[in-house]
């Protein structure tokens, strides 16, 4: 599971209805489905964690020995069960590098400003190397009667606007004629996607919350991130943006205050616009590493059907060895989802060897930089093995080892996320299996929509639903280890732990085996941004 991640106050979240659901039966678990199942046990379980667990492991960072060893394990077990390779191995190979922001420069007509306190870069933006003239576009708007561009050409220039818009609360705002703020001030990539249109060379954002967004982003600017090593070019605007404080402005301009230039400036009274010679400039190193996604296919029985294709997975990585050398054994984190994973195959494999596989084919995948930013899921979602639309939902384990806080009293539960988003048909059956075959408490507190934890955002599931493809997370919550080197194999409860594989188990089985695939029915409910 992932680290809940800086999220800028101005970055809002969708809220979205939840409708209810339709009944549905079950139409192919019998009692051959449910034997199977008991063959994940608490104690194979058990075994498998105490080896991916081990200190041996070392905490299974990405990049890092204990992560290829970790990997080397998964794919002998996904072998040794006779799981076929994709595409010629048990290997995906992830193509990654670790960056780091190494300083940052920016002149303006001769005033050199101070990386970090006069200046930061805009979340997202990596590199920049702009030289050009800089001009102020007051709150940088365009709609209607309003326009900050009017008599401006800033083609091949960098823009400079405030943020927010004219008016106040008080007394109204400009565009909407209420106390309403409209989306030129609530989501700050209207203005940018303007300039970009404009034909702008860069942006900098003249921000009155700059103290705020300095004090939240500056810890993470010099920070070694990993990413995947690929060209982001050409998502959304890339267009090199930087905030800026108030009292940058005010330096290169002369002018009093800012509040003088918010009211002087829709009264076309503010003199020197043109701010002069510009030069910014972001540096930053990068490092290549090598990594893998563990892969193994069940191909399905039914000639119709195989080339639909349905998913298992979990992360294997953890966050590996701290300064002191303690190392975080990530049982629950991942180290569940990944036991879990290799008993599901063994429970399949062994299905398929008596005659018993699945019509659909199931694809079992072990996850790498889940913890770096749910890297290796969108490696592959990126670069699947089969066709997107060819899969039929994602089954993600992720943590389902441990007791939270709020079922301190009752251990057999799991929170469900996503079930409901994309698909109500794969929600009613895995109620449907819950109740007739299982029969934990299913707890969807993390899955309201405003949930402020973001789970739905932080494991690797939505790397398959941002496709569309549905999704269930299958998620035991947090606790004191989480992230922290007490999680250890032995405080997993691994008979708990044995009745979530078999919820997953038979879920895959149900879904693998129906004459018809997931229906996707409610593919625009679900909010697409994370
Ligand atoms: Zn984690």
């Amino acid at each position: 599971m992932l680290m809940n991640p800086i999220r800028l106050p101005f970055l809002c979240t969708l809220i979205l209805g939840l409708s209810v659901a339709q009944g549905q039966t079950l139409q192919h678990l019998d009692s051959t489905a449910v034997r199977w199942a008991e063959t994940i046990t608490a104690e194979d379980l058990s075994n498998h964690l105490y080896i991916l667990a081990a200190d041996s492991m070392e905490g299974r960072e990405t990049g890092k020995t204990g992560q290829r060893k970790a990997a080397d394990y998964i794919a002998a077990q996904f072998q040794a069960m006779g799981l076929e390779p994709v595409n010629g191995s048990h290997f995906q190979e992830v193509p990654l590098k670790v960056s780091q922001l190494k300083g940052g420069l920016l002149d303006i007509a001769g005033n050199k400003m101070m990386f970090k306190d006069d200046f930061v870069p805009y979340p997202g933006i990596e590199v920049a190397d702009v030289a050009a003239e800089a001009v102020f576009v007051g709150y940088g708007i365009q709609e209607g009667d309003w326009n900050d561009y009017a008599g401006l050409d800033v083609n091949g220039k960098v823009v400079v606007y405030m943020t927010g818009e004219p008016g106040s609360e008080e007394k109204g705002f400009v565009l909407s004629g209420t106390d309403e703020k409209s989306r030129w001030s609530r989501d700050p990539s209207v203005k940018r996607q303007l300039a970009d249109s404009l034909g702008a060379k860069g942006v900098l954002i003249v921000s009155d919350e700059f103290a705020t967004l300095r004090s939240r982003l500056v810890p993470w600017l010099s920070r070694e991130r990993m990413r995947l090593d690929v060209d982001r070019k050409g998502e959304g605007t890339d267009l090199p943006t930087l905030l800026v404080s108030e009292d940058v402005l005010l330096r290169v301009t002369g002018w009093k205050s800012m509040k003088d230039v918010r009211k002087k400036w829709p009264k076309g009274k503010l003199k020197g616009t043109d701010l002069g010679k510009l030069e910014l400039n972001l540096a930053r190193i990068d490092d290549k590493v090598k990594a893998a996604n563990v892969w193994g296919l069940l191909p399905g029985s039914d000639s119709t059907l195989s080339d639909e294709i349905v998913v298992l997975t979990s992360h294997y990585d953890h966050v590996g060895v701290d300064k002191e050398g303690l190392i975080y054994n990530g049982a629950d984190d991942d180290g569940s989802g990944t036991v879990s994973l290799l008993e599901n195959a063994q429970a399949w494999t062994a299905a398929a060897a008596a005659g018993n596989g699945p019509r659909r084919s199931v694809l079992f995948m072990a996850f790498v930089g889940e913890e770096k930013g749910l890297l290796g899921s969108e490696w592959y979602s990126d670069h699947p093995a089969f066709p997107l639309e060819k899969h039929v939902c994602d089954l993600n384990m992720d943590m389902v080892g441990r007791v939270d806080e709020a079922h301190a009293d009752n251990d057999r539960y799991i929170y469900l996320i996503g079930s409901d988003k994309l698909s109500s048909e794969l929600h009613d059956i895995s109620e449907a299996v819950n109740a007739e075959h299982v029969g934990i408490d299913l707890d969807y507190t993390f899955n309201a929509p405003d949930d402020p934890n973001r789970f739905y955002y932080r494991s690797d599931h939505y790397n398959f639903a941002k496709h569309g493809i549905p999704v269930i997370f299958y998620f035991s919550g947090v606790h004191e280890d989480y992230h922290g080197p007490g999680d250890t194999p032995d405080k997993i409860l691994y008979p708990k732990m044995s009745e979530i594989g078999r919820l997953v188990f038979l879920t895959s089985w149900e879904v693998a085996n129906r004459d018809t695939k997931l229906v996707v029915d409610r593919v625009n409910d679900f909010p697409s941004d994370r």
